[in-house]
């Protein structure tokens, strides 16, 4: 690795991130004097969204807000701050009123996050990024330190949220060709209309073996293989039914529902209504709700190639 490409290709890369340039623009990456740029207040690489650079020349690095952004940055962080927006919310807010950045691309969601945590925003920044040296810029801030700190305690509860999510299904699965674990991640498709839908796919951890062959897989199809394997599990009957009786209301809808239509009518109804309650809850139920079904499957379950198995104990 080339030691000054690797530290300038990072910064660039954090750019073109933020601000959805390729970084054609050359003007900050010389590599002498960015330190004492640092120390004069100038972030040495390109204004991020919300700032345009300074088309002078001889005012290298210098910034100035920009009138059609800068507003819309600063409602961004108010909108997280005292309206509960989350990432998602305010990506679909952006594309509403068909916020661009300077290169014309929509704004990602990764790039929202990156905006929410950049502190340049109120003034100060970090230079070179992780070296916990601190600068006061010299531009004016955008927003006032209060709300980037009120904004930073929402996006940390969102975050917790989404790695809670994550060990829905992760825990109890693993990967049929290399015994490693599995993970879980959300993707956001944009489509074509402007709008985007978000699914979330599960994948080998790729731990026990790097070149692991198993394909990724969407939640919904995961769920509709973890339905047959409900019907061959021995349940922890009672945990459900206690949970059964506890929710009589969710019970009326799922025999109006599911009950009526998918079940061969032979079956006794009590041995029927505890393994389609399981299936209801695992189809329609809140992450806490699905989690307690699958705590009641006791065996190891496998994926492989989409499917799933269970893991048959000797
Ligand atoms: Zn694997």
């Amino acid at each position: 690795m080339h030691p000054h490409r690797g530290q300038f290709s990072r910064i660039g890369s954090f750019d073109e991130i933020v601000n959805g340039t390729n970084g054609t623009q050359k003007c900050c990456f010389v590599k002498r004097g960015l330190r004492t740029r640092a120390a004069m207040g100038l972030r040495p690489s390109m204004a991020p969204t919300g700032y345009l650079n300074s088309k002078n020349k001889d005012e290298k690095c210098q910034v100035v807000v920009d009138p059609l952004r800068a507003p819309v940055i600063k409602e961004m962080f108010e909108k997280v701050a005292n309206e509960n927006y989350s990432g998602r919310k305010i990506y679909k807010w952006l594309k509403e009123i068909h916020f661009t950045s300077k290169s014309g691309k929509y704004v990602t969601l990764g790039n929202i996050y990156r905006i929410l945590r950049m502190t340049f925003y109120y003034g100060v920044f970090e230079y070179p990024e992780g070296s916990g040296e601190w600068y006061t810029g010299k531009h004016t801030p955008i927003i006032t330190q209060e709300l980037f700190q009120a904004v930073q305690a929402k996006i940390q509860v969102e975050k917790k949220k989404a790695y809670g999510r994550e060990f829905a299904f992760t825990r109890m699965l693993h990967c049929a060709y290399c015994e490693s674990g599995i993970t879980a991640e959300e993707k956001i498709k944009e489509l074509k209309d402007g709008s985007s839908n978000s699914h979330i796919y599960y994948r080998c951890t790729k731990v026990k073996n790097r070149d692991c062959p198993n394909e990724s897989v969407k939640e919904s199809i995961l769920i509709d293989e973890m339905l047959p394997i409900i019907d061959m599990m021995s349940l922890d009957k009672t945990e459900l039914k206690q949970k059964l009786e506890k929710e009589v209301a969710r019970y009326a809808l799922f025999q109006t529902g599911v009950l009526r239509q998918d079940l061969p009518q032979s079956k006794k109804h009590k041995d029927i209504s505890i393994k389609t309650f399981a299936k209801y809850m695992l189809m329609h139920g809140t992450l806490t709700e699905q989690r307690e079904v699958l705590s009641c499957i006791k065996s190891r379950i496998l994926l492989r190639d989409k499917k799933l198995t269970v893991e048959k104990t000797s």
